[in-house]
């Protein structure tokens, strides 16, 4: 395996203007400024100094979690810095966590992949969400039961502005549902370049999610006999039924986060719509299943223009083909407002929406 801060390659130092209709699930037309590929830590210096020139930067993974204008007046600096590296092994004996690094374009779920299969359990519950290494803590991915902040130890970022690289702690991180400093700050503040996981040795599955409890093979099995490989494959099972592939049609996953109300507007929906959907929080709120919210007010499977709500997962907006940011905000900004009128709630959106020239979520 290689070190994540040695895997170099001579910086490119052509800046060019590019499409992005092949970088973003959404397959939203894209035309950017110009894009760097990053391939090598020496590179950080002159993505700062091309800040310090005033250039408007962001950051790019697998685009997988954005919504891209027609035209991205900024520099884009696509995340492509490889190598998976051991840190600290523990005993086999030891009731202790493997160390490992992970640089940030390594491809999330083949890094998923490479842990199940090298002995590194814990992570089998996020397998096959798209995207990088790098941009998991950004909206501290979750799925299954499981999110990526209760596996990471710390985060190295380099921070463009002042053009130093810090590594942030997991509390440093301030990681909340599909939330962390990282998507907070200014687009274009942080980079991270690598991600040390903490992966302990005690293992036991969470099958905490009903999906998984339902799976065919796991719920013929002893909870006690099954192996991260069988999460794994089931996680994988589920997901490519559920979901669309983003490779056949555009999406981004869920587009709305699931609202998180306190217990008095809570009873106050139960009361008015007995089969709401709801999970209960440690700290006394409940999250709506926004999904299911979509679905009761008539959206599921709608379709305006070239954009649409999908027809089995009502969480998901979907580009038929040739869709601009605007029309899918346009859909997203309907669903909204239905939702608000029906339910008086607020829905998110969860993904990050680009201006051209700055970002806000
Ligand atoms: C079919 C499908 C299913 C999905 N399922 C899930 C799911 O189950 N759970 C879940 O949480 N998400 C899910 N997602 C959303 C998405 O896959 C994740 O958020 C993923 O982590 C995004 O990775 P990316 O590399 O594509 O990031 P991008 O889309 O490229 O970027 C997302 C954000 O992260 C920032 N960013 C990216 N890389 C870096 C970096 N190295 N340093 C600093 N900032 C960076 C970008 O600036 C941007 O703000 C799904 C998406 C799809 C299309």
């Amino acid at each position: 395996m290689s070190n994540p801060t040695q895997n170099c390659s001579d910086f490119d130092n052509s800046l060019q203007s590019i499409s992005l209709d092949r970088l973003n699930t959404l397959g939203l037309a894209c035309r950017a400024k110009r894009v760097l590929t990053l391939t090598s830590l020496s590179q950080l210096a002159q993505i700062t100094a091309l800040y310090r020139d005033h250039h408007d930067l962001f950051v790019l993974g697998g685009g997988s979690n954005v919504v891209l204008p027609a035209e991205l007046n900024r520099v884009v600096v696509q995340v492509a810095l490889k190598g998976i590296a051991l840190v600290e092994a523990c005993a086999p004996d030891q009731d202790e966590a493997d160390r490992i690094d992970v640089a940030a374009g390594e491809s999330w779920h083949d890094w998923v992949e490479t842990a199940t299969k090298s002995g590194w359990l814990g992570l089998e519950n996020l397998a096959l969400i798209p995207g990088t290494v790098g941009a998991s803590p950004v909206q501290n991915i979750g799925a299954y039961g499981v999110e990526v902040q209760e596996r990471i130890e710390s985060v190295t970022a380099w921070h463009i502005p002042e053009g130093r690289l810090i590594t942030l702690s997991r509390a440093e991180c301030a990681f909340a549902y599909r939330d962390s400093i990282f998507k907070r700050a200014v687009p274009g503040t942080w980079l991270i370049v690598s991600v040390r996981f903490l992966l302990p040795k005690r293992w036991a599955p969470v099958l905490t999610y009903p999906d998984l409890q339902k799976h065919p093979r796991l719920a013929a099995m002893d909870s006690e006999d099954v192996t991260a490989q069988q999460v794994m494959d089931a996680v994988c099972d589920i997901r490519r039924t559920k979901l669309p592939d983003p490779a056949i049609l555009g999406n981004a996953g869920s587009f709305f986060k699931n609202p998180i109300v306190s217990a008095t507007v809570y009873a106050s929906l139960k009361q008015k719509f007995a089969d709401l959907v709801a999970y209960a929080q440690p700290d006394g709120s409940f999250k709506l299943a926004a999904g299911w919210m979509i679905e009761r007010a008539g959206w599921k499977g709608r379709r305006q223009g070239a954009v649409g709500v999908h027809e089995r997962q009502a969480l998901v907006l979907v580009n038929y083909g040739g869709a601009q940011d605007l029309e899918l905000l346009g859909l997203a900004q309907d669903v909204r407002s239905a939702i608000r009128t029906q339910f008086g709630v607020d829905l998110e959106i969860e993904p990050v929406v680009v201006s051209g020239a700055a970002a806000v979520t």
